[in-house]
């Protein structure tokens, strides 16, 4: 018995978590679940290190159907490259007996592989909301199908200076959707 028994993962779900040595959920992920997976829009405050990241996957990935659609049907937006790589790192860590795929959005490097990568589809897009944007605006990446938008870190998003970016990106996507934000 594994107390992440209370929240009725699917069998994938908890193979990763036995893979990865969890024992217990951390605080915020046992008071964020439940409404989470609800589909309730969140505000959670939490500090780096306490688990946030899988406080918002586990019931994103525990509510998500398998699909071949191109657009992506979550979309976490995050300050910096490094976030970007580390988040897809962790979400594939988790992720990976269920059939879902995760996909890095970021500047610095040569966007091409990053746009074939988009083309052939993707359920779950982690980005920086600069090259975001630039691949949304080149209709290369279309976002009307994100029904989850995650933005963690957003404190550090507005200190950086990426409102503008923010608002045209949440002026793509369609009204009705989770919003879950974590600062
Ligand atoms: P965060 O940056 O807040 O997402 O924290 C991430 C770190 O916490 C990662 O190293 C995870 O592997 C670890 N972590 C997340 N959930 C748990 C848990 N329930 N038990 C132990 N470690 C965890």
């Amino acid at each position: 018995m594994n107390s992440f028994d209370i929240f009725n993962l699917s069998k994938p779900l908890q193979n990763a978590i036995v893979d990865l040595g969890f024992e217990k959920p951390t605080p915020i992920q046992a008071e964020t679940f439940s409404v989470i997976l609800s589909g309730k829009d969140v505000v959670g405050i939490a500090q780096t290190g306490t688990g946030k990241t899988f406080a918002y996957m586990l019931p994103t990935l525990q509510g998500l159907k398998f699909s071949e659609q191109i657009t992506p049907r979550v979309l976490v937006l995050v300050p910096t490259r490094e976030l970007v790589i580390q988040m897809v790192e962790m979400i594939e860590s988790f992720a990976k007996y269920v059939n879902v795929r995760v996909l890095g959005v970021y500047g610095g490097v040569n966007i091409t592989p990053q746009k074939d990568a988009v083309a052939l589809g993707s359920d779950v897009l982690v980005a920086t909301p600069g090259p975001l944007f630039d691949l949304a605006v080149s209709q290369v990446l279309k976002l009307r199908d994100v029904n989850k938008l995650v933005i963690d870190e957003v404190d550090v998003m507005l200190d950086l200076g990426f409102i503008y970016q923010l608002t045209s990106i949440f002026n793509m996507l369609k009204p009705r959707r989770q919003n879950i934000m974590f600062s």
